[in-house]
């Protein structure tokens, strides 16, 4: 349901989704990778930030959803996405890896499992042609020792080909990569090298596209942008793979050209996610201070963890105290609800702050932990809308059972 709501009547905590910006950066990113290479397709990676509101507007710009459970292949179905604009990612498929394949989604093979599932169904159903992706695993020496897809130096990778290739009645049209902690140009670079030299050597027909995962910088905060270094643009990473798919697919007609697909999440969510959480309380203990929020660490997510987040203070109309150091904590009662350590700037009981940048994995990582879930609101064309209400007690309770235990007749004291 989206109700509209008057502004001033919102209390904190609460996020604001900020669809234009979303929608201006969507196509910054688009355009980036298209004007070089025109077969160019953005696939919005569900687990990062799975806000139907979100998932419709990435719907609406003509992506992908990019999916790694039926939980999230449910959605993408109930949001109006056909299956063949649905990637099903992962190592956990359930059941719906069958019906992806039947009904021409992009199932991207992680393990054994997948390909005895599907050479199963391909067995089964030998009147059809199926086609499926495979998600290959290489070192791109960024020191992480990842899990995910096959192997292609030890074997496994060739094999899984000529095991799928050998039931005759499916195809093998799609070739993805993804790794996380591998956001630089150097290990851009090497990623579509690796990919365009095992599609040439493995495959002799031309690939319907090559999907490269994400982990791409998005647009950051000034502060952010900072603690980053020097991050790549989209224009450089568009510039690199786009520009070495074009030199490298250059001499085949169009049609035969593979489709570059991206997977972002993070990269173009985050940015457009702020929290809205007033101070409630600041005391010092033994000359510390400690400026108690409304929201937790949960609902930041990892990048207070990872990173020190913009904060803006919006202040309250009090004039605050001017702190060096104040740790602005959550109220989980867990020591480690720091998010946002030795904040230097006036701070007054009643202030409204503005925490930037948590569009990723806060949402979707929130556990029902002490409190209820807060609301989302949406800001599109000067208007704000309610896309997600706050959580009650009830939405955490309805699963468990009540009433299990009878009464033994224990006394407390009394
Ligand atoms: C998590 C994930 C993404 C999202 O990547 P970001 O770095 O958040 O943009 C894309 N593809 C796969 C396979 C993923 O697991």
């Amino acid at each position: 349901m989206v109700i509209t709501l008057d502004q001033n009547k919102r209390k904190t905590p609460y996020y604001i989704f900020y669809a234009d910006e979303f929608i201006q950066n969507y196509y910054e990113l688009q355009h980036a990778f298209c004007s070089i290479y025109s077969k160019f397709q953005i696939a919005y990676s569900f687990k990062t930030n799975y806000t139907p509101a979100v998932c419709e507007l990435v719907k609406s710009l003509g992506g992908f959803a990019e999916v790694v459970s039926d939980m999230e292949y449910t959605l993408a179905k109930k949001i109006g996405y056909p299956d063949n604009r649905i990637i099903y990612n992962g190592p956990g498929k359930g059941k719906f890896l069958e019906s992806c394949v039947l009904e021409h989604g992009l199932l991207h093979i992680d393990n054994s499992m997948d390909i005895n599932r599907v050479v199963a169904l391909a067995r089964q159903y030998t009147d059809k042609e199926f086609s499926v992706g495979i998600r290959a695993n290489f070192d791109i020496e960024n020191g992480l020792h990842s899990r995910f897809g096959l192997d292609v130096e030890n074997g496994e990778f060739g094999r899984a080909l000529k095991r799928i290739q050998s039931v005759g009645n499916i195809k093998v049209n799609g070739l993805h990569f993804h790794i996380s902690r591998a956001r630089g140009k150097i290990a851009w670079s090497k990623r579509i090298e690796k990919l365009m030299d095992i599609a040439d050597t493995y495959f002799d027909y031309p690939l319907d596209y090559i999907d490269i995962g994400s982990g791409m910088f998005g647009h950051l905060e000034p502060e952010l942008k900072e603690q980053f270094g020097d991050p790549p643009s989209y224009k450089d990473y568009a510039e690199i793979v786009a520009g070495k798919m074009e030199e490298h697919y250059n001499g085949l007609p169009e049609s035969q050209k593979p489709i570059l697909v991206v997977e972002p999440g993070t990269t173009v969510v985050s940015k457009y996610f702020r929290l809205y959480t007033t101070v409630l309380d600041i005391k010092e203990i033994r000359s510390k201070f400690f400026g108690l929020l409304d929201s937790g660490i949960h609902n930041v997510g990892e990048i207070c963890v990872l990173k020190k987040v913009p904060v803006k203070n919006l202040g309250s109309g009090k004039n605050g105290r001017e702190y060096k150091a104040i740790d602005l904590v959550g109220y989980t009662c867990l020591e480690q609800d720091v998010i946002f350590p030795n904040y230097q700037g006036k701070l007054a009981v009643g202030d409204i702050l503005e925490i930037q940048n948590v569009g990723g994995y806060s949402i979707v990582d929130k556990p029902p932990f002490i409190h209820p879930d807060i609301p989302i609101y949406m800001k599109k064309n000067e208007k704000i809308e309610c896309i997600k209400r706050e959580q009650t007690f009830d939405d955490i309770f309805a699963p468990y059972f009540f009433g299990v235990i009878e009464t033994a007749g224990g006394k407390g004291y009394e």
